[in-house]
This record gives C-alpha cells, structure tokens and sequence, in this order.
C-alpha cells in the first residue's frame, strides 16, 4: 500500500496508438496509416545523416544555431524567433507546460489531433473541445468558447484527420479576437503540401499572439528521426527556451534536417506529386460511390455510409495487406484515412476498396 499517486489530469490521459505498421501472415505491407512521406526523405538529408556517425562521441550543440540559420533562410524567418524541439510534439509540450496548468484551459476542435488534450492533461490544464462544422474547424464556435481561463488553442491548418483549412484571414480574425490572456497555435505539419502557403508564418510574426509549429516528419519524410520548431514572438521563445533540455536534439536530428531543409527540389517533387495523387485517389474513391472532402494535406479523408462498413473495408483492407487509420477516436467512426502513397499504393488501395464496395 502506498498513497503514491501521479498529478491530477494524468490518469485521464489515454495511451496514443501509433499507425499501424503489420498486419499477422500478411506480408507485402502498404502501410498508409501515418501519412509517412512515401518517398523517404531526400538523399541529402540521408548523407548528412550517415556522416553524423562519427562524431557519437561529443555531445550536440545546444542551441541549434546552424539549423535555426537554415529555417530562417528558407523560411525568410528570424532564427531568433524559432526553436527546435524533438518533433513538433516536444514544441506542443513546452507551450503547455510554459502557458498552462491547473485551472487553465486548452481549446481544440472537434476533430483536433489527440496530442492537444494530452499535453493539456499532462500540466493539470482543463481540455476545451470545440464544435466543427461538417468538419472544418469554426472560429465562431472558438471564440465563443474563449473564457478568462482560456491559455491556449490549438488547431491544425491543414487539419488532420480532416484534410480541411481555413483562409490566413481567418486565422487572423481568430487570434485577434482572442482573449488578451491567450495564445494561438497554428500547427503547420501539413503546410508545405499547399502550394503558396506560408503555414502561418506572416501571422506568427506580425501578431505578438500567434505561434506556429512545424515538423520534419510529413514532407521531409523524417518521422522516424523527430525534428520540430516552433516560431513566434521572441518574448515566447525565449520562454519556452527556459523549460527546452539543452541537448534535445542529437547532432544527427540536426545535420539530417538542416539537409533536409535546404533541399528545395526535393519538396517541391514530393509537393506535386502528392498533389496529383491526391486528386487521382480521391476521384477514384467517388466513382466508387465514397465521398470525401477536398484534402489539403497528404492524405485523403474516405468517408462511408456507417462506422460498421468503415470497420469493414478496414478489415478487408488489412487482409490485402493495406494498413490505413480508423479514425474513430477522432470522433470520425465512419470515416477511413488513407495517406496517399507512391503512385502503385494509391492503386493498390482504389483497387481493393472497388472490391470491397463491388461485393457488397
Ligand atoms: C503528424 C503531425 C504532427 C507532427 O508531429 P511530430 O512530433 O513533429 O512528428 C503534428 N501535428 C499534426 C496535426 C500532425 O498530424
């Protein structure tokens, strides 16, 4: 017996559950349950990679500077401005942790990304979830959530399992009707698959309360290596700078990104690519007779008529070997989302779910 017992919040927390990666006696796996980049990540950033094998002995610099120097060219960004954290998640954790705790709130919307409410649990802070409509996210509805003890809100644009966004101007109007008290984050993992969009940026650098986060994981095919960053107001960064581990991220997470970063050819291949496919999967599934809304990011929203036939083209699905999301714990049971693969995979896919709607 013992009264050990974690802070309060932490025991509501449900585990993540990754995408999965395996399906038992099927081999020849097309794994589109994590909107991965199906291309890997660019050579470069594969070279800088193997080279940081070298050097495992000394500790990586701690204040990323030549990574920074490399966002903020490519970005035409303040590297003042923006910190690096072990995938755009650590960067989610440090707001929460620096912004928000018992009594607080975190706003998110109704078909957010789960590691909101998480890292909103895990500092004691109060879960707000937000209506959306026909799954786009509302400002109406977020602003008329906005109390006293409003810290945060936290939505993705594009969003994700969604696929939708919201206009700059929208995004303005939110985080300029906000209470003084609270910040906005827009999350931009998926920013670089819209052509011409900027991921919040301009806003993050003009309104002293909008804060944006970005990944390595999606377009640079780094997932596996977990490199973030966040940029906003210097008075910010420099806050969460004060709770940041000073050796986050290795010497590789740095070298691998910062190649990966300075690559623009490789982007923009996997940007047009993903943009044809996109289209050519989501047409294919309509003539099927399934629906989904128009997705900005690199996957596709497959909508069905029920949760049960969702569950069962999954389970079929699986059977082919082709592992997509349910998404029923983001409040979406009908709906399937598939990343959109390399050009065989999106065949694969449109195929096997023509099957499965032919023999029902
Ligand atoms: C994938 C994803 C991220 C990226 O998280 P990392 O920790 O950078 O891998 C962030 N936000 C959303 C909405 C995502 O879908």
């Amino acid at each position: 017996m013992s009264d050990i017992r974690p802070q309060p919040g932490i025991l509501d927390i449900a585990l993540y559950q990754g995408g999965k990666a395996h399906v038992a006696g099927v081999s020849n796996i097309v794994k589109l349950s994590s909107n991965e980049n199906p291309f890997g990540p660019s050579d470069k950033a594969r070279e800088a990679f193997s080279r940081a094998v070298h050097n495992l002995h000394r500790y990586p610099n701690t204040d990323h500077a030549s990574l920074r120097q490399a966002i903020g060219e490519v970005h035409g960004l303040d590297p003042a401005r923006i910190i690096c954290g072990v995938g755009s998640d650590e960067v989610i954790t440090f707001l929460c942790q620096a912004y928000a705790g018992p009594g607080d709130e975190v706003i998110y919307t109704e078909h957010g990304f789960l590691m909101y409410r998480i890292s909103a649990l895990a500092v004691g802070a109060t879960p707000v979830e937000v209506a959306e409509r026909d799954r786009v996210v509302d400002v109406d509805a977020i602003l008329a959530a906005c109390s006293p003890f409003t810290k945060l809100v936290f939505l993705a644009n594009p969003a994700n399992p969604t696929g939708t966004m919201i206009s700059l101007a929208e995004l303005e109007r939110l985080a300029k009707g906000l209470p003084r008290q609270a910040m906005l984050v827009i999350d931009g993992a998926y920013a670089e698959f819209v052509e011409g969009y900027d991921g919040g940026a301009e806003l993050a650098t003009r309104l002293p309360n909008a804060f944006m986060t970005r990944t390595f994981s999606k377009i640079y095919g780094l997932g596996g290596l977990r490199i973030g960053w966040g940029y906003g107001a210097q008075a910010v960064i420099d806050v969460l700078n004060r709770i940041r581990g000073p050796f986050n991220l290795s010497a590789a997470q740095q070298e691998a990104a910062e190649a990966a970063v300075r690559d623009r050819g490789f982007v923009d291949h996997c940007r047009s690519e993903n943009a044809r496919l996109r289209v050519w999967l989501a047409e294919a599934l309509a003539e099927m007779g399934v629906q989904s809304d128009v997705s900005m990011a690199n996957f596709v929203l497959a909508r069905f008529a029920s949760a049960e036939e969702a569950t069962a083209c999954d389970e079929f699905l699986q059977s082919q070997g082709l592992i997509v999301r349910q998404v029923s714990s983001y409040k979406l049971p009908h709906c399937l989302r598939i990343t959109v693969g390399d050009e065989a995979a999106c065949r694969r896919v449109a195929h096997a779910i023509g099957q499965f709607k032919g023999a029902r």
